[in-house]
């Protein structure tokens, strides 16, 4: 047997073999599962994202309702301090205007926190009903992720030993290959599914770069196996 036949040969097998891959990567089921894996992760990066947003509006709810409960004090012991300057007989109508002036300065800054703070709730409120609903919907993804990949793995399963049959044949195959074009072989199907390819009109017929006439002649009758300088793949003459 030439070079070229057992190499050739050699990638018919590992051409259907790859077939066998290919259509277990494209299932229904497989296509499902990338997809879910996606959406996954993007519902998980918003979870994140609003749970530290929930940690910032919830310390912000905490410090507005702690100035609203300082500033209600405040209006307490002012209002009780009016009562005393009112039933004083020493106070003057001034102090008394101005006074009453302060407090209604307190009041105003209570009403102002006031909103605030409902403003506040209402946007935790909003928060917290969106953060329960992605973690619902990524519950949901999840049970159907881990359906479909259960599905995934059965897929798997089930077309091993078609991929175990074809194992065996290369390694008996390979046997037959020189060695040094077996490397070659598995380096250029790092890059490409089929690296051996035939010469056509004086090119490669894997990347059409135009071959040198001296390679081509060395090619030709000789049933040897030459790399394209361009592209890498195995050349040989049909
Ligand atoms: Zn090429």
């Amino acid at each position: 047997m030439s070079k070229p036949e057992a190499i050739l040969n050699y990638q018919e097998v590992d051409l259907e073999r790859q077939q066998v891959e290919t259509s277990l990567r494209t299932t229904e089921a497989r296509v499902r599962f990338n997809k879910l894996a996606k959406l996954l992760k993007s519902q998980q990066a918003t979870i994140k994202k609003l749970s530290d947003d929930l940690e910032t509006i919830s310390a912000a709810e905490n410090r507005v309702s702690s100035q609203y409960q300082t500033a209600l004090k405040r209006l307490d012991l002012e209002t009780s301090e009016l009562d005393t300057l009112e039933n004083d007989d020493e106070t003057t109508s001034e102090e008394m205007t101005e006074f009453r002036h302060d407090i209604e300065r307190l009041n105003r800054e209570i009403n102002s926190i006031e909103k605030e703070l409902k403003n506040t709730l209402l946007t935790l409120e909003r928060q917290i009903a969106e953060y329960q609903k992605t973690r619902q919907a990524a519950v949901k993804a999840k049970k159907e992720y881990d359906q479909v990949k259960e599905i995934c793995l059965q897929e798997r399963d089930n077309a091993q030993k078609e991929l175990d049959q074809f194992d065996l044949k290369l390694v008996e195959l390979e046997k037959k290959v020189d060695p040094r074009l077996m490397a070659r072989y598995k380096r250029a199907r790092q890059h490409y599914p089929m690296p051996v390819v035939p010469v056509k009109g004086g090119k490669c017929s894997g990347c059409n770069m135009g071959l040198p006439t001296l390679q081509l002649s060395k090619l030709s009758g000789s049933g040897a196996v030459a790399e394209c300088e361009n592209c890498g793949r195995m050349l040989y003459m049909e």
